[in-house]
């Protein structure tokens, strides 16, 4: 779609970031330009709707950029996943691996309840790992999981058979 092209023509590749090999895809030339940040919004607003979600998940960092003006948008509360260590109150974690060593993601345990609906967003599906754990934390509290949104999938690197099969039937949406 005229959407779609959009929002990739305004995905930077840079090559060996952040090491050698690695061709990181950097949305910064899309949240600059306000009609592709808008149309992004959108669209991920029109997902928010169409999910039944009743809490918007972000993923640190990008994660809270996206989420944040969908959340309003769609008229939803907006819960950050946090980095281990950064939240200040009492949280859960969900630890997962890496390619080399390991990650843990945090929640606020009060922002999460059960009866609460939860649509996942953030800027790029790697393996699919954080995504994952996410899904995993978000179920743990007690709350359900409507689906995964995200800009783009790397999709060489399996994320999409991984998340699908702890998604269990839920929603992954990538633009
Ligand atoms: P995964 O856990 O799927 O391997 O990695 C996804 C996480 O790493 C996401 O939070 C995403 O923001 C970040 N990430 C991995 N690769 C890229 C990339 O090429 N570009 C951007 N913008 N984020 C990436």
């Amino acid at each position: 779609t005229a959407v779609r092209e959009l929002l990739l023509s305004r995905i930077r590749d840079v090559a060996d970031y952040p090491e050698p090999g690695v061709m990181f895809k950097d949305i910064t030339p899309l949240l600059a330009d306000p009609e592709a940040f808008t149309a992004l919004t959108d669209a991920l607003a029109d997902i928010a709707v169409r999910s039944g979600a009743t809490k918007i998940v972000g993923l640190e960092a990008r994660g809270f950029i996206l989420g944040a003006p969908v959340a309003v948008r769609a008229g939803l509360g907006f819960i950050p996943v946090r980095k281990a260590g950064k939240l200040p109150g009492a949280t859960l974690s969900q630890a997962y691996d890496l390619e080399y060593g390991s990650a843990e993601i945090e929640v606020h345990a009060e922002d999460l309840n059960a009866g609460d609906r939860v649509l996942v967003i953030d800027d790029v599906l790697a393996t699919g790992g954080t995504a994952e754990a996410s899904v995993q934390l978000i179920r743990r509290a007690g709350a359900e999981v409507a689906g995964v949104a995200i800009l783009m999938e790397l999709g060489f690197l399996g994320g999409r058979q991984r998340l699908e099969s702890a998604l269990s039937g839920a929603l992954l949406e990538a633009l």
